[in-house]
């Protein structure tokens, strides 16, 4: 057995006793975390690969529950504008997006998401398998979902064409060791009952994900009670669509008798704050919802809403906004807000089970967080050095699947198994920066006439 050691680190475990175990060593066996303890174990496993943590931190890999990746492209544009959906986003996606757009996206926002820690990322976009595709180049594990809606999209004439797309991505990914495909109505108004309830319908068929905007907007909330005369929580569960799979992403306008449905149907929540603060859209009430015990996780939203692609940066805002709008200091102790961003999103995707925590038999998806920058000392909390000192920088080393895909704070240059036409130069951050530099120019343009 070819064994990986990772010695020399404090490892917060979040395990459901979140035990840390300082000066503590983890054992990797292939893709998998083979054991768990103290230096003993060193001389247990001798093997020549061996990570020294330096004192660092070593946390479960961070997991962004909700994100449009390769919006990345757009990122910074019509920012401050009211109306930026409309205005400025669907056109330009009309206009500008295509398989090659959505593809350098993607690997630019996965190599961001990989170097601030992120291990798992949920991702609804055109084109998916463009961003399936990138995710495999750049080993990181993904929950994807074609963008399914009633008007024509970038990568479909016909309205609902994603319908079509989702079975035939989630046919071709289904048994994929990273990639996790799923079932993406955009939102209540871009959907109607029939065709959610056919997304539903695709969902149970192959046991995969739903993932949906819900609650997130007034006009959205406006409309459903004109029309349904229920709330938009209460009117999916009156056509039946919510279940233990589906993911509500922001989850902001919602009754005590929505959570309450929520936690009936098992429903999971990403909670985006960085971009609904941003969006200025509201608080959404995850105080309530976590402390029931619901699956909460956190997510960016896509880059254009929340303009960051990390988990460590939402941490912070998480215990910040709503301390502040609760004018409760006492909320979300930093150790309840990493657990909603690592376990917490392996509850609310139904992936706990494999990832998540760092337990023996758990895929070994691992974040080492320096502590040797300035930033970083001292420390007398583990958790809150994470939460409120820490930014995306000091992740050091990140493994997913066993894998070590960054190193000393840079992408480790990896052989592409899975194609044969990939120019290993083009993966390298530098050779994907230019590329987006590339197309700004374009987008740039096109956005001057809107
Ligand atoms: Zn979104």
């Amino acid at each position: 057995m070819a064994f990986m050691v990772i010695k020399n680190v404090n490892v917060l475990t979040m395990n459901k006793e979140k035990d840390i175990i300082e000066n503590g060593v983890v054992v990797l066996d292939d893709h998998i975390i083979h054991d768990i303890g103290n230096e003993e174990l060193l001389d247990q496993y001798p093997c020549d690969h061996i990570i020294d943590g330096k004192n660092g931190m070593l946390i479960p890999g961070m997991i962004n529950t909700h994100t449009h990746t390769s919006m990345v492209v757009f990122r910074s544009l019509g920012d401050d504008v009211p109306n930026r959906l409309k205005r400025y986003l669907f056109p330009l996606e009309k206009m500008l997006v295509d398989k090659g757009l959505v593809y350098l996206g993607a690997k630019y926002g996965i190599l961001e998401m990989l170097l601030g820690g992120v291990t798992t990322f949920t991702d609804m976009y055109f084109y998916e398998d463009e961003v399936a595709k990138a995710a495999k180049e750049l080993g990181i594990r993904g929950v994807l979902g074609e963008t399914i809606m009633n008007f024509p999209s970038p990568d479909s004439e016909e309205p609902y064409g994603g319908l079509a797309y989702s079975k035939w991505f989630i046919e071709k990914w289904k048994d994929d060791d990273l990639i996790i495909p799923a079932v993406a109505p955009h939102a209540l108004y871009t959907n109607d009952k029939e065709h959610l309830q056919m997304a539903a319908a695709l969902s149970d068929k192959y046991h995969v994900p739903m993932m949906m905007h819900v609650a997130e907007m007034e006009y959205e909330y406006k409309q459903c009670i004109e029309e349904h005369h229920m709330t938009p929580v209460k009117y999916l569960d009156s056509i039946g669509v919510l279940s233990d799979r589906f993911l509500v992403a922001h989850g902001i306008l919602v009754t005590e008798e929505d959570i309450d449905i929520l936690e009936k149907r098992k429903v999971g929540i990403a909670h985006n704050v960085g971009a609904n603060s941003k969006g200025a859209k509201g608080v959404a009430p995850i105080t309530e919802m976590f402390h029931r015990g619901m699956k909460v996780g956190l997510g960016t939203d896509g880059p254009m809403s929340g303009n960051t692609l990390d988990i460590v940066t939402q941490m912070s805002l998480v215990g910040k906004v709503h301390k502040l709008f609760n004018h409760d200091r006492r909320l979300f102790p930093a150790s309840e807000i990493l657990e909603m961003a690592t376990i917490g999103g392996a509850r609310a995707l139904n992936l706990d089970k494999d990832i998540g925590s760092i337990e023996v038999g758990k895929k070994a998806d691992l974040v080492l967080v320096e502590t040797s920058s300035v930033n970083m000392q001292p420390i007398y909390d583990y958790y809150s050095v994470l939460v409120y000192s820490a930014n995306p920088s000091n992740v050091d080393t990140v493994i997913v699947d066993g894998k070590v895909l960054v190193k000393n704070k840079q992408l480790v240059q990896r052989e592409v198994a899975t194609s044969t036409t990939i120019d290993e130069v083009t993966n390298t951050p530098l050779a994907i920066m230019e590329q987006l530099k590339r197309v700004r120019e374009k987008i740039e343009k096109a956005a001057n006439k809107l």
